[in-house]
């Protein structure tokens, strides 16, 4: 099948290319992000391959249609930047790859969490300025904390269960569906709101939905436990980053991680060091000394990426060949409210 594969980096020609030699599809590698200018680049492919920041909105995929595409297929798990029910009324199937590595995401969330409770990059720029003082880098033990992970699916089990049977923490969950394995464990479920006012650690693993979108937000900071510490792997819009900004001026927030942030389609997977970012929100965030900020990277793993390429392509093999499509993603699928 011809595919256009918008928003190319290195490693995505790299991973795709290798895969690819098992199935054979023609593929386009194309730099510019997919967006209204960019669709037309579409012309002539039956499907595109488009990435998190990629826009996929109903303008976007009408001039799609127009250009001939049937298949978007995400090379990423989240699908909040398609307009599912546009998609649908155009008769353009859209695919994700639901899982790859729930692994390496949990296991940066982790890494976060503890780089910014324990000031790891701090301690590193002292130390390399040849300043070995502690002051100012006390953390808090993980141990007998009380953590709340919202979303319990892939990757927020993994995490639930590294922080309850690993660190022995105390794990308070919110999910659409209790997990009866992590309930074993001694994972605890409660509704959402007790969850963000109980928690000392809040780390998000949902989707981002319109019940989930800024679900940490200016009334949850102020009812939530002083010393709060939020760690975001999921999506950047579950947080209103004007009240986090607020909630860490006030020092009602202890510590923040982010992996994504609301705005990032205009920053991330793109190198802007010789430019002057107009982002006032991002670059307040980054003058915090208890904030630590990662380009949406907690994918990025060797077994993450071969696995994201080899569905992606399965996936419009399938849509080629005329079957079932496993990993097909549709308007019914964004949960309701509750
Ligand atoms: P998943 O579908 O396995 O799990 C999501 C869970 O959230 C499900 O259990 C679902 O029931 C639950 N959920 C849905 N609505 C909810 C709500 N309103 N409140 C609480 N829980 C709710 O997904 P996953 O593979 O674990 O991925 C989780 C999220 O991580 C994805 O949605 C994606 O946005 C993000 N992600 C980020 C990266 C990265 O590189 N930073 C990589 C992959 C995925």
């Amino acid at each position: 099948m011809r595919v256009a594969v918008f928003n190319t980096k290195a490693y995505d020609r790299r991973f795709l290319t290798e895969a690819n030699a098992r199935f054979g599809h023609d593929l386009t590698f194309l730099e510019p992000r997919l967006d209204a200018l960019t669709a037309t680049l579409a012309a002539g492919h039956e499907a595109v391959c488009v990435f998190v920041n990629d826009g996929v909105d109903g303008k976007v995929l009408e001039a799609l249609a127009k250009a001939g595409v049937r298949l978007v297929a995400l090379r990423c798990a989240g699908f909040n930047n398609v307009d599912l029910v546009a998609a649908e009324r155009l008769g353009i199937a859209v695919v994700r790859v639901p899982a790859y590595s729930p692994h390496a995401v949990a296991e940066f969330t982790i890494g976060l969490l503890l780089a910014v409770d324990r000031q790891i990059p701090r301690a590193w720029s002292r130390v390399r300025e040849n300043n070995f003082a502690l002051d100012g880098l006390i953390g808090r033990n993980l141990h007998g904390r009380t953590v709340g992970v919202v979303g319990t699916g892939k990757i927020g089990a993994l995490v639930a269960q590294a922080l309850c049977a690993g660190f022995g923490c105390t794990v308070l969950a919110s999910d659409l569906h209790a997990d009866p394995e992590l309930e074993a464990i001694g994972v605890r479920y409660v509704p959402r709101d007790e969850l963000l006012r109980t928690a000392e650690i809040v780390t998000l693993h949902c989707p981002l939905t319109p019940d989930t979108y800024r679900l940490i937000n200016a009334q949850v900071i102020a009812e939530a436990r002083d010393g709060l510490t939020i760690v975001n792997t999921s999506r950047g819009a579950l947080i209103d980053t004007a009240a986090l900004i607020d909630g860490l001026k006030a020092r009602k927030i202890r510590a923040v991680a982010l992996d994504v942030y609301e705005q990032e389609a205009d920053l991330f997977f793109e190198d802007l060091s010789n430019e002057i970012i107009a982002d006032d929100q991002f670059q307040r965030l980054l003058t915090f000394p208890n904030v630590l900020v990662t380009g949406h990277q907690a994918f990025l793993t060797e077994e993450a990426l071969s696995a994201i390429a080899e569905t992606t392509l399965a996936s419009i093999a399938d849509f080629a060949n005329g079957k079932p499509l496993a990993n097909r993603v549709d308007a019914a699928l964004i949960a309701p409210a509750r």
